[in-house]
């Protein structure tokens, strides 16, 4: 069977490309992580969960996929760093309501 997405010969019993992912045969139906939406809500609220299901995609280019996990990394550090800097800010207002000035 060829497969109608990367036209490299699959397996006769495969259900997905073993080269690009897409479905075959009776199977066409997309992987459930090639859900846009799912992609976009998981970058936005745990970015670290969204690079795998980058990674799998099938209908991602190399390119847009090397893109959107760079772009994944740097907001999950943005992420970080903002909560920590809001986190020792309270921590440093209460030591020096309780100690006082060092
Ligand atoms: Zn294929």
């Amino acid at each position: 069977m060829i497969c109608h997405k990367c036209q490299k010969e699959a397996g006769p019993r495969d259900n997905y490309c073993r080269f690009c992912g897409a479905g075959l045969g009776n199977n066409k139906v997309a992987p459930w992580y090639n859900n846009i939406l799912l992609i976009i809500l998981l970058s936005v609220f745990f970015p670290v969960t969204a690079i795998p299901l980058i990674w799998r995609n099938t209908e991602f280019s190399p390119k847009t996929k090397k893109i959107s996990i760079a772009a994944c990394i740097i907001y999950m550090i943005l992420l970080i760093s903002i909560i920590a800097y809001i986190f020792f800010f309270h921590i440093g207002k209460h030591y020096l309501r309780i100690y006082g000035e060092l």
